[in-house]
């Protein structure tokens, strides 16, 4: 497959690669929404709310977890989108050998060294999970575990430094609606 493609289809074949890679996977919330609704969320925020049309960004958002959660691996998405979204797909993939602890605090400490457009994925990535925290909670997650998220939601995105003026502000208008979770 060629990544000399232009800028539409190339985001299209990464949305169609990201759904047949999540497509056994749910997310966690009552209803077990598929999986593929929270890519297709980040690409959303960045591209409507955020006004972006940078190709980069909106595939490395679409095929963010695929790495992480599915079978796929870097010399995939080489293969099929070329180095440089294969990168910052890279970038904001956690190191699987870490416990859990140490890669949320692993999130924080690297967040300040992301390329630009690792970064408005991961911003994008947070404002989404806030979002789905406020609107589609994980099932069995209490208050105190949804506030503990926020939290580290806003440790991360304060390491992320200045990265989209009008992204941030959406992730603010979130975090000052944590109340709702009780
Ligand atoms: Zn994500």
């Amino acid at each position: 497959m060629s990544h000399s493609l232009d800028a539409l289809p190339l985001f299209i074949q990464a949305v169609a690669f990201a759904a047949e890679k999540h497509r056994h996977q749910r997310r966690k919330d009552a209803h077990a929404s598929p999986y593929i609704n929270h890519p297709i969320a980040l690409a959303q925020v960045l591209a409507v709310e955020g006004g972006i049309s940078d190709p980069l960004p909106l595939c490395a958002a679409v095929l963010h977890d695929t790495v992480e959660d599915t079978e796929t691996t870097e010399a995939d998405l080489i293969d099929h989108f070329g180095p440089a979204i294969a990168a910052v797909v890279m970038e904001v993939t956690d190191d699987k050998d870490l416990l859990k602890h140490q890669r949320k605090q692993a999130q924080i400490d690297h967040a300040p060294q992301l390329s630009p457009a690792a970064k408005l994925v991961k911003l994008a990535d947070k404002i989404s999970n806030l979002r789905d925290q406020l609107e589609h909670p994980p099932e069995g997650w209490d208050a105190e575990r949804r506030q503990a998220y926020f939290d580290w939601a806003a440790r991360v995105v304060a390491a992320l430094g200045p990265v989209h003026p009008q992204l941030e502000q959406r992730f603010a208008a979130l975090m000052a609606r944590r109340g709702e979770l009780g």
